[in-house]
């Protein structure tokens, strides 16, 4: 999935077209991959079939070769919290989507890199200010730890195929701070704008229900109201949080009525 991510992307390894990049090398140019993925019409299971017959090619080279991808390397990353490492039981989050075992997890994570996440600590460079309009590998790291996948409201897109967005755009004195970055996948990224039909991201205050989460403010024509919605489909404990407290509403409303129902048939005297 990982490799997938880089090499089937919209332009990459693509036969069809003579500067199409086929290698993490050729892939740093973002201006020609730019102008590939425009000329790019493949289907995403082309782009994969094409993407495995690049894996085939000699001058790919091997895995030292991968490169990055959107800022971070080429390798699964997943996110597992630290309760669920503690009791080995649970999943592990993946950055291409989907889950693993936390079993299956800490058995692969023994040979690989590790990030430590500490929330709220700023330990590492989350902060950049002006001085680059590019997020730092960090930042993208603690993007994918959290938000998991593009932040629209019902979009399924997973962190591997989404890129850092500034909520103030960096055109507009934005800063390059944690606070000012959130995921959006490349089709989102493009409806996020001032004109007519545009959508509009914000972070959630202290006092909402999702706090410091990204929210996004459909055009007049989709929601009249206004209302900043945010993306729960990369946060399944939070759909599972939503329904039960419905659930527990219905159950409280149905007590209060049983109990309304019961002292007003005690207080009639009963008939001799
Ligand atoms: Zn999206």
């Amino acid at each position: 999935d990982a490799m997938l991510a880089k090499f089937a992307r919209p332009g990459m390894c693509n036969p069809a077209d003579t500067d199409s990049p086929w290698t993490a090398q050729d892939a740093t140019d973002d201006a020609r991959l730019q102008a590939a993925a425009a000329r790019d019409t493949r289907t995403p299971a082309q782009r994969n079939h094409d993407a495995l017959l690049g894996f085939l090619r000699p001058e790919l080279g091997g895995p030292a070769k991968r490169g990055s991808h959107r800022g971070v390397p080429v390798a699964a990353i997943m996110t597992m919290s630290i309760a669920d490492v503690e009791r080995a039981a649970g999943v592990a989050t993946l950055a291409t989507g989907g889950t693993v075992p936390i079993s299956e997890a800490l058995e692969l994570a023994q040979q690989s890199k590790r990030f430590l996440m500490v929330f709220d600590h700023a330990g590492m460079p989350l902060h950049v200010g002006r001085e680059s309009r590019t997020a730092t590998k960090a930042q993208r790291l603690a993007l994918i730890a959290t938000e998991r996948g593009c932040t629209r409201p019902n979009c399924s897109a997973p962190a591997s195929r989404a890129q850092v967005h500034h909520l103030t755009e960096w055109s507009k004195g934005g800063k390059t701070d944690i606070e000012n970055l959130t995921l959006a996948c490349d089709s989102c990224h493009a409806q996020v704008h001032d004109g007519p039909g545009g959508w509009k991201t914000v972070k959630l205050g202290p006092d909402t229900a999702f706090p410091g989460r990204t929210a996004w403010i459909a055009p007049p024509h989709i929601d009249p109201t206004g209302t900043p919605q945010v993306n729960h489909r990369h946060h399944p404990g939070e759909l599972m949080a939503l329904t039960l407290s419905r659930i527990q509403d219905r159950n409280r409303q149905a007590r209060e009525r049983h109990k309304r129902w019961l002292a007003t048939h005690r207080a009639t005297p009963a008939t001799p």
